[in-house]
């Protein structure tokens, strides 16, 4: 039988000294090879990559299988674009981004194997359940695993107004994630709109950076359950909360936000407040829309489960904001995690299923080339003067696609080595590399000839992967015919 084999995050390092009280002072890293097998069939495959996702692989990699966890689109999860998290047990303060870290990493030391893919359909009615999954950046290429059980943990997606100027500003004055965007209204006027946890999150964070900020909450009250959070919002000097308003239209002059037009839900006024920005904080849905008519969904589209977290299907379990209409907390998502890696430990029992196998990497492996992180500016000077033509990947470590794109660049550094050096540089440590090439938005590459001459930039994911696809397609030719292929996308 044909064998494919899916190549992918073969390498990951693993280090001791932040996780393990007994191995502390142990700055020693292990690194774990593993090659996803089409052939193979994967004892628990979890769907999803935030905080139930991991907390399920622990549970289930301590119990002696190797979970595969498909991260999708935003590795980490939502919680990924909260600034600070302030009620998760034992961190009075961190940010989701670090959160999220800590406990991928205890996942990946436990044995969990990571995938960045996107699920893209699913065949519960024979048994193995049978994944089709995309890759993220080529969507010709498809592939299809086998799984014994599986663990749903894809959350929700924001909802949208769907008013007149939403689609035509979004990116240009319109967002939904005050973390990602706040930085570009420093000093200016923004409105929220929402009156959930949500909100309240974002207008504490763009509070501290903008000059003002509106919160549009449609009722007379907010919904948010964080009344701590409320309370310190009430005294900042410039956020104010407008109630019964709705907003019927984002205006501006074609090229970014100038207004929004609001409504008075209760004598229907109608008014304009001069806004920079507007943020949406309107809730979520449920991203269920492949299990319709697989198993078993409620109005509302949330997945239906039994108390130990077992779907309409046998051996599929759900967990996290896709069964969770009320709560939507990382902290309930990690116990549905726990709960649903011990039943289906406990269906898993009932079949053959194999235990771990953890592969460690053979020397070559190792050495392999990668992906090379900048640590100080005369390493980045040195790296860009050294003969080959260089792509700098800019990044920060609350990006959600910049986390997207990292195993395909480390995939790329590979498949490249010694004809295109690949840098990764944090945008957060180093502002005066990113101020000298004017970077607005994240992930954005930078690329540079053999000569240290800049040649172009590319921003976003699809670009950025189109760049390097192309060059996979002459990676067999010289680094100085690679060079003036890439000058001609100039
Ligand atoms: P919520 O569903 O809780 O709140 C959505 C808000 O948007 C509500 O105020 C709702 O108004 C309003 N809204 C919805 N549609 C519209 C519309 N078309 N026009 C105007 N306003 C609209 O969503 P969140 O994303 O805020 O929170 C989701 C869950 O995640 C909650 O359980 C929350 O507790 C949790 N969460 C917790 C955080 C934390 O730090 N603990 C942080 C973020 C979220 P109305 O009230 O009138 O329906």
């Amino acid at each position: 039988m044909k064998k494919l084999i899916i190549k992918l995050i073969s390498l990951m390092v693993i280090s001791f000294s932040s996780f393990s009280c007994t191995a502390s002072n142990d700055t020693k890293s292990e690194i774990q090879v593993s090659e996803i097998e089409v052939d193979k069939e994967y004892s628990v495959v979890i769907l999803g990559g935030g905080i139930g996702a991991l907390t399920s692989g622990i549970y289930l990699a301590r119990a002696g299988y190797q979970p595969l966890i498909i991260e999708g689109d935003l590795p980490g999860g939502l919680i990924t674009q909260s600034h600070s998290v302030e009620n998760w047990p034992g961190e009075t303060q961190i940010s989701g981004t670090d959160l999220v870290d800590k406990i991928k990493e205890q996942a990946k030391k436990n044995g969990c194997i990571f995938l960045s893919k996107k699920v893209v359909d699913i065949d519960f009615s024979k048994k193995p359940t049978i994944i089709t999954l995309e890759d993220s950046f080529r969507k010709d290429k498809v592939e299809k695993i086998k799984a014994t059980s599986c663990v749903i943990a894809m959350g929700t997606s924001s909802n949208y107004l769907n008013i007149p100027g939403e689609k035509l500003y979004w990116g240009n004055g319109v967002s939904n994630c005050a973390i990602c965007d706040g930085s570009f209204y420093k000093d200016k006027t923004v409105a929220i709109i929402g009156g959930g946890d949500a909100a309240v999150v974002e207008a504490n964070y763009l509070s501290k950076l903008c000059r003002e900020v509106y919160i549009l909450v449609r009722k007379d009250q907010m919904r948010a359950k964080d009344k701590e959070k409320i309370k310190a919002l009430e005294k900042r000097q410039n956020v104010e909360v407008i109630y019964n308003t709705n907003v019927t239209e984002i205006n501006g002059d074609n090229n970014q936000v100038r207004s929004v037009t609001l409504v008075n839900n209760k004598n229907n006024d109608r008014s304009q407040l001069d806004v920079d920005g507007v943020f949406l904080a309107i809730g979520s849905k449920p991203n269920s829309t492949l299990f319709k008519n697989k198993i078993k969904l409620d109005t509302a589209g949330y997945i239906k489960v039994a108390d130990d977290k077992q779907t309409s299907a046998k051996g599929i379990f759900a967990i996290g904001d896709i069964i969770d209409p009320i709560y939507k907390q990382a902290i309930t998502a990690a116990g549905d995690g726990a709960k649903a890696a011990i039943a289906a430990q406990k269906y898993l029992e009932n079949f053959d299923a194999p235990k771990q196998v953890i592969k460690f990497a053979n020397a070559a492996d190792i050495e392999s080339p990668r992906v090379i992180e900048i640590n100080s500016y005369e390493q980045f000077e040195k790296e860009i003067k050294s003969g080959v033509p260089v792509i700098i990947d800019f990044y920060a470590s609350w990006c959600g696609p910049c986390k997207r794109i990292a195993p395909m660049l480390e995939d790329k550094a590979k498949i490249l080595s010694g004809k295109v050096k690949i840098l990764k540089v944090n945008v957060e440590k180093f502002r005066n590399i990113s101020s000298k090439y004017q970077i607005t938005a994240m992930p954005t590459i930078i690329v540079i000839d053999q000569n240290s001459n800049y040649l172009f930039k590319r921003m976003g994911p699809e670009s950025i992967s189109d760049i390097f696809n192309s060059l996979e397609k002459i990676k067999d030719k010289s680094p100085s015919e690679i060079d003036k292929y890439l000058k001609s996308l100039k």
